[in-house]
């Protein structure tokens, strides 16, 4: 069966006259428990619940590995470091993974005596990894979209005796499947692309190893890092269009990428489905889609805002992989490594050449502003 096909159909129970094709979230704190408790399937609403499960069985499937849902890629991305990495242990990141992953590995892990290294590239980043008990690789990166080998990094780690976890968020397991190219653990926050449709925080993490699966499984349950069952079902229901979805952003996302790199009035575009950019190969290699975001530079701050403003199609916000097309200029948080006018784009699924006669004429009104 081709992917398309398992997307929609995932984590689906067979067909069961008068039944739904997807139940409804189940929504229990407290289940039936007479007498003994290893006889009933759901005890209590912080161990299981259905609807999880159903979406977790989705997600194995795809991903190629037991999954567990977190209630944010914060919360998975917490699951894993706690759990994966030992006190006197090392972990090593891109310096371009996710800000406040390397934030909480820097405020939490350090002072309980992990040894957190920050790699300024992909050269001290396979310097680092002999010693290191987990390397941490988001790829592609944002808002920068570096791409990192994961086949490469996986052998170094094996190598070293680490782990190679993926922060897959961007691409999402639609457009890379981490665990089929090497790596031990794939996560992802499914706030972005796999749910979609910008009303779900949500997360989740695919793992190698069942042992490792069952240590996240018991962090979870006694930490009560859990999600709530509509939220789940909501993500569930919209994974069965991921992989439309992503076809048409990530179709939106090449050409406006193409559009925009041949614009004497844009510094860089950088969208690793550009034969021209240096992690185009490698993205080739390992992803079956080059997800749906874009960054790229003007001259100022005053363009991009301008661009913004003018834009009647880029709605303003942090966050992708909505199907609606969104944008920002990155420098008004801070912590990027970014130029003043720099716009990370997120392309929906609206019509591409609406989108580009929108950022035709948004381009004229930076160009007066600048
Ligand atoms: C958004 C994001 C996260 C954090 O996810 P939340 O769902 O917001 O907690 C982690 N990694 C990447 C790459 C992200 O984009």
């Amino acid at each position: 069966m081709r992917d398309a096909t398992r997307i929609v159909r995932a984590g689906a129970p067979p067909a069961s006259q008068g039944a739904p094709f997807l139940p409804g979230p189940t929504f229990a704190s407290v289940f039936h428990l007479a007498g003994d408790p290893a006889s009933a399937p759901f005890q209590y609403g912080r161990f299981h619940n259905p609807t999880w499960s159903a979406f977790e069985a989705a997600l194995t499937e795809l991903e190629g590995g037991p999954a567990l849902v977190f209630p944010s890629g914060m919360a998975a991305t917490y699951a894993v470091m706690a759990t994966l990495v030992a006190p006197g242990g090392r972990l090593v990141m891109t310096g371009d993974a996710y800000y406040t992953a390397r934030g909480v590995a820097q405020r939490h892990l350090v002072p309980r005596g992990i040894e957190v290294v920050q790699a300024a590239d992909a050269v001290a980043l396979r310097a680092a990894i002999p010693g290191a008990q987990v390397v941490w690789v988001e790829t592609p990166s944002n808002p920068l979209l570096e791409i990192y080998d994961i086949r490469a990094l996986s052998a170094a780690a094996r190598q070293a005796g680490a782990l190679l976890v993926v922060d897959n968020t961007t691409p999402t397991v639609g457009g890379q499947v981490a665990l089929a190219l090497g790596a031990d653990v794939s996560l992802a926050s499914d706030t972005k692309a796999l749910c979609g449709h910008s009303d779900v925080v949500l997360g989740h993490v695919a793992v190698r190893d069942p042992a490792h699966a069952e240590r996240l499984r018991v962090w979870r349950t006694e930490t009560g890092a859990i999600a709530g069952p509509m939220e789940v079902w909501l993500a569930h229901r919209s994974l069965g269009s991921l992989d439309v979805r992503l076809e048409r952003m990530c179709a939106n996302a090449l050409g406006v990428a193409t559009w925009l790199q041949a614009r004497p009035d844009v510094l860089q575009t950088l969208y690793p489905g550009l034969p021209n950019h240096p992690g185009h190969d490698v993205a080739r290699a390992q992803m079956q889609r080059f997800g749906p975001v874009v960054s790229f530079e003007l001259r100022s701050a005053a363009a991009a805002h301008a661009f913004l403003e003018s834009s009647a199609l880029i709605h303003e916000a942090t966050s992708f992989g909505g199907l609606h097309t969104s944008g920002e200029r990155r420098a008004r948080w801070g912590g990027d490594p970014v130029g003043p006018g720099f716009i990370r784009l997120s392309l929906g699924c609206e019509h591409l050449d609406d989108l580009l006669e929108d950022l035709a004429q948004a381009l004229e009104r930076a160009a007066a502003a600048d």
